[in-house]
């Protein structure tokens, strides 16, 4: 039986993730846990998410709840609850309120899903990872976060759209914080097998409006709609799959570093690794130019930084 969990379920990821998880299909049950408050709406939406999946036969059970001792035998439990960026916010303007949920939401799962895979989505996703890690007290192959991978499919995208181009041709991936300090591997991008460069030399790509154009991607869509949704909502779902299938790709998520790439060590960063159905097989130690290295460095001071004020935040409460 597969049992994934969503905390946080009437938000607008929770929701979202919901259904494009329950359309694949490959999911018996999926726990929607919500807050009290919540939990009507909660229900509103499995009554009409059943409606839907009924036209293609899907044959699952969807169930809403404020009973968190509900997550127990899930394969994979979804942390989306907290404070999300609003117009001109920065992601970490969220850290410390946003801790606290986390910390309460990991323990619960510590508690009555204990073989599970933690999947963080609280913003700043980083610095979040290592609070569900310390208040899990999982292994840490089994505590990541999505950030980068959104950010490498969205880096896909922009590409595959400059150059007119089918985006399963390109290869790229985006490390480091899910943020300001997120670095885009240029220096290894592929487009047909060609590295990047080649493309450039015989093109108008402006590489620094490129760079900013990523970094500002989820801040346009929150401007314009309020919210991401499709792209977070898909990103998560292709990270659950590939772990529930045990298929063994190699994505980008935020994970705990202690020296793998570059000898980072104590912050959680987006790095490439193996996903399979016990979290990370392996952390790819990728190869990075001089610039990009130098930026993941800064990626690493930055989100330690945070990071070191929520744990002292979380100790003093
Ligand atoms: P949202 O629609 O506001 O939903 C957030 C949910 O969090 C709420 O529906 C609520 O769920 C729960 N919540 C809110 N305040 C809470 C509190 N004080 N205590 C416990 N639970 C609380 O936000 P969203 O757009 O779904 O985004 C959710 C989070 O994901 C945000 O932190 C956002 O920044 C982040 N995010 C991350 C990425 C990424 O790539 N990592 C992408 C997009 C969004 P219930 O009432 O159902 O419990």
């Amino acid at each position: 039986m597969v049992k994934v969990s969503i905390l946080g379920a009437s938000g607008t990821i929770g929701t979202n993730v919901a259904f494009s998880l329950a359309k694949e299909d490959i999911i018996d049950e999926i726990v929607m846990y919500s807050r009290p408050s919540s939990h009507e709406k909660v229900q509103g939406e499995v009554l009409d998410m059943y409606d839907a999946l009924s036209a293609d036969d899907v044959d699952i059970t969807l169930t809403a709840t404020s009973d968190i001792s509900e997550i127990a035998f899930s394969s994979v439990v979804l942390i989306t609850s907290g404070i999300p960026r609003k117009k001109g916010m920065s992601r970490l303007d969220l850290a410390i309120p946003n801790a606290k949920i986390v910390k309460e939401y990991a323990e619960a799962v510590a508690k009555y899903a204990p073989d599970s895979v933690i999947l963080i989505v609280t913003n700043p996703v980083d610095v979040m990872t290592t609070v569900a890690l310390e208040a899990s007290g999982f292994d840490k192959k089994r505590v990541i976060g999505l950030g980068n991978h959104l950010d490498s499919l969205r880096l896909k995208t922009i590409l595959a759209r400059h150059f007119h181009i089918n985006s399963g041709e390109i290869h790229t991936r985006v490390i480091g914080e899910h943020g300001d300090h997120m670095v885009p591997l240029l220096s290894s991008t592929t487009i047909g097998g060609l590295l990047l460069k080649y493309f450039v030399e015989s093109s108008d790509l402006d590489i620094s409006n490129l760079v900013n154009q990523l970094k500002n991607a989820g801040a346009t869509i929150i401007s314009r709609k309020g919210a991401t949704q499709y792209g977070p909502s898909y990103a998560i779902s292709n990270l659950i799959i590939t772990i529930i299938n045990d298929s063994r790709k190699i994505l980008t998520v935020s994970t705990y570093l202690e020296g793998e790439v570059e000898g980072v060590y104590d912050v959680s960063l987006g790095v490439p690794v193996i996903l399979c159905k016990n979290g990370i097989q392996d952390i790819i130690p990728v190869k990075m130019d001089k610039t990009e290295r130098l930026e993941f460095f800064e990626a690493a001071r930055q989100v330690k930084k945070v990071t070191k004020g929520v744990r002292q935040s979380l100790k003093n409460n």
